[in-house]
């Protein structure tokens, strides 16, 4: 401490000065105010150590490595981001081999890169893509040559910059982007992006093929030499109205491309403002050249077409009332007719009857035989007559039926009794299989017995052999009666045609039959009307079974 107090600092070096017989007699002392070097020596450590606190604190990672002969290269020094950043400890780095550090395929890289910064003695920089422990890094990494006295480079200092996540930000970036455009060119319809003075800033693919030009030709363009100048008026005139007042516009517009053929288009515009206040113009254009042209057909079609309409639809009324007015006529003509006829017919009957009788005196076998064959004949035109009276009637909606209770049963064994000796003449028998003793059916009997009467008979006619089962069941109000043959039997595509008037099936056996045709037709009429239901099975060669069901107090 000097004499004003202030703090110095001395180097003093002592000497010992010795007599002949080397005994120390005195301290010979040099004195040095070393104050100054020692502050510089303080400030140098400081200094020091500020940069040890920024190099160590740096969120970059930073290293130095010394480069040895044959360049080779080892690490000196590495901060704690460097050792985070790989997974390492320190001394896992230091004096080790950059080779052991860093894996392929990068290595090979870094060790040109090193190569060139210590033989061209200049900062080098590069991206490298490296397979840490860590997980796979990309980083832009610069290093910087140190250059000795001598010239030589002895080490280099290196910082690395990771752009990982850029990189990565930048591959989503990408991939969105690819994504969008995807969907963009997929829609069929031509679309476009446009700003605020009209300029094509983004096109999807069908957009350049309807003007037949690459993207890079238009995008920044109007295409004004592209269409006719008033389609281009009018293009802009709506731009500029949608942009400026923001309300959505669909316009229905022309498109001639450079002269070419004109399409008709759908054009709908829509405004777009983005966060940064840009104003865009969006479009999407639907061709409707063939809609139009079909809707203007069709339209020239139309009125011909009401003037078609109403002419057919007069004819038709026409010539419906002239087929009604003469179904009806032929209708009334037969039933009028036919009970002409019957009149006659009743006189032929009877009279021959009182002839074969003998009441009007008597007539040889010859007469008699002759006779029988008029009254036969005549009975089975009776029978015809009936028929062809029945279907007009029923024809002309004028058929009524009168219902009162029977017995049901009796009726059929009735009818039976009364056609079993047509049947015995075939060789036919005729059984019954009645699950009740009685039943007393609230229907119209005389046209009931028609009904059965009629089944019956053919049932006879039809068949040659076997016997004929006439069977009777009741399921609650209903009543099935089935007429069982073991006959000729019916080819099953005329089952569908058997109650159709007038209709007598084709076939060898059948033709020999006499009969009008009628009779089917006229059954399930009245079954119809007396509110049953008529159905036929039938296998050619085996028999028929004809169903029929009525109700029981039918009301
Ligand atoms: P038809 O007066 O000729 O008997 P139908 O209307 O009663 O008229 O019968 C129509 C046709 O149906 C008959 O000509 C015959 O070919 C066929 N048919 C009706 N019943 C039977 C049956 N039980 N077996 C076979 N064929 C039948």
């Amino acid at each position: 401490t000097g004499l004003k107090g202030t703090l110095r600092w001395l180097e003093t070096h002592a000497v010992p000065l010795k007599d002949t017989d080397g005994n120390i007699i005195s301290l010979l002392g040099v004195t040095r105010d070393i104050t100054d070097r020692k502050k510089a020596d303080e400030l140098l450590m400081q200094k020091e150590q500020e940069l040890y606190t920024i190099y160590s604190s740096l969120t970059q990672p930073v290293f130095m490595i010394e480069v040895e002969p044959d360049f080779k290269y080892k690490f000196v020094s590495v901060n704690k981001s460097f050792l985070n950043v790989i997974n390492v400890k320190e001394e896992d780095v230091i004096n080790k081999s950059v080779r052991d550090l860093i894996p392929e395929p990068s290595l090979s890289l870094v060790l040109k890169k090193y190569k060139k910064a210590v033989q061209t003695k200049k900062t080098v920089q590069w991206e490298e893509t490296t397979p840490y422990k860590t997980g796979l890094k990309t980083a832009i990494v610069t290093v910087k040559p140190l250059i000795d006295s001598n010239g030589n480079c002895t080490h280099l200092i290196g910082l690395i910059y990771d752009i990982t996540d850029t990189k990565n930000a930048e591959k989503l970036l990408n991939e969105s982007k690819n994504y969008l455009d995807n969907i963009i060119n997929n829609i069929g319809d031509p679309m476009f992006v446009k700003d605020e003075q009209s300029r094509l800033l983004l096109v999807n693919d069908a957009f350049c093929n309807i003007f037949n030009l690459k993207r890079a030709d238009m995008i920044g363009k109007t295409l004004a030499e592209d269409v006719t100048p008033q389609e281009m008026e009018d293009f802009l005139r709506i731009d500029k109205q949608v942009l400026s007042t923001g309300i959505e516009n669909i316009n229905e517009e022309s498109l001639t491309v450079r002269g070419g053929e004109t399409r008709l288009i759908s054009t709908k515009k829509t405004r777009y403002i983005d966060e940064n206040n840009n104003t865009y113009l969006i479009g999407i254009i639907r061709d409707i050249t063939e809609r139009k042209r079909a809707e203007e057909e069709i339209t020239k079609y139309k009125d011909h077409l009401e003037e078609l309409v109403e002419l057919r639809t007069n004819q038709l009324e026409k010539e419906t009332i002239k087929a009604q007015s003469a179904d009806l006529m032929k209708s009334a003509f037969l039933a009028t007719m036919s009970h002409e006829l019957r009149t006659p017919m009743n006189s032929i009957i009877g009279f021959t009857g009182i002839l074969l009788k003998e009441f009007a005196g008597p007539i040889n076998e010859e007469q008699k035989k002759q006779l029988l064959m008029v009254k036969n004949s005549g009975q089975h035109l009776l029978g015809l007559i009936n028929d062809v009276l029945d279907i007009s009637k029923i024809e002309a909606g004028k058929l009524k039926v009168f219902k009162r209770p029977f017995s049901y049963l009796s009726t059929l064994e009735n009818t039976i009794e009364f056609l079993a000796p047509q049947a015995t003449k075939k060789g036919l028998q005729i059984n019954t299989q009645f699950s009740e003793t009685t039943i007393i059916l609230n229907s119209d009997e005389r046209r009931v017995e028609q009904i059965v009467l009629n089944l019956i008979s053919n049932a006879i006619k039809f068949s040659n052999q076997g016997t004929i089962v006439v069977k009777v069941d009741i399921n609650k109000n209903v009543v099935t009666t089935q007429i069982i043959d073991q006959g000729f039997g019916i080819a099953k595509e005329n089952l569908d045609k058997l109650f159709m008037p007038f209709i007598q099936l084709e076939g060898g056996l059948t033709r020999s039959h006499e009969g009008s045709g009628l009779g089917l037709a006229i059954c399930k009429n009245l079954i119809d009307k007396l509110g049953g239901t008529i159905s036929v099975q039938s296998k050619i060669g085996e028999g028929s079974n004809f169903t029929f069901t009525l109700p029981i107090n039918n009301l």
